[in-house]
């Protein structure tokens, strides 16, 4: 008996079933009596509300660094969702893609963060790969989708046009190891 009784006393004196402990809430910071169970389950933590507890469990981030302004940004899935994963801010995202008539252009150019890849302003909201495109400007045609283009010394920036080979997708397998094929695709 004596175990229930120091925490699960109530105002009005009742000795209560259920062992509580007066605790604060994290994230509002009302004190009320909060289950011990609930207490213990959190790590030593108890929230007042639902809302409370959703507004503190750890939620999936992404730090990102912003291509056009350079600051790193921490932001919610849905907020990267919406700046492509590339931007601070939609503010930057919209500067970014307005092209080169707009006054904070910075040249169109960017490292596409995961691939590795350099991709160079085409036209408004279109960015693509600058290996390609010194390519075909180098062919005088567009690239088909069959047709990579393969960097010879394996750097995937190194964009000079004599690193830059076209091969077919079977080729670019075979030249690649296939077990390191996820790790180099350039
Ligand atoms: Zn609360
Ligand atoms: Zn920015
Ligand atoms: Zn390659």
């Amino acid at each position: 008996m004596s175990a229930l009784i120091a925490p699960g006393l109530s105002l009005f004196g009742v000795v209560q079933m259920v062992s509580k402990i007066k605790t604060k809430c994290p994230v509002c910071g009302i004190v009320f009596m909060a289950r011990k169970s609930h207490y213990d389950r959190n790590g030593g933590k108890a929230y007042c509300s639902r809302k409370c507890y959703y507004r503190d469990i750890p939620r999936k981030r992404y730090v990102i660094t912003c291509v056009l302004c350079g600051k790193i940004r921490i932001l919610t899935p849905k907020q990267y969702g919406k700046r492509k994963g590339l931007f601070c801010s939609v503010a930057c995202r919209i500067l970014f893609q307005s092209g080169p008539d707009h006054p904070m252009w910075k040249g169109g150019q960017y490292i596409k963060s995961k691939a590795g890849y350099v991709m160079q302003y085409v036209k408004p909201k279109f960015h693509k790969r600058q290996h390609r495109i010194v390519m075909e400007d180098a062919i005088g045609r567009e690239l088909s989708e069959d047709e990579l283009v393969h960097h010879l010394n394996g750097k995937k920036q190194d964009n000079r046009i004599e690193n830059l080979q076209i091969v077919s997708k079977a080729q670019h397998i075979k030249i690649h190891d296939p077990r390191k094929w996820r790790e180099r695709t350039s």
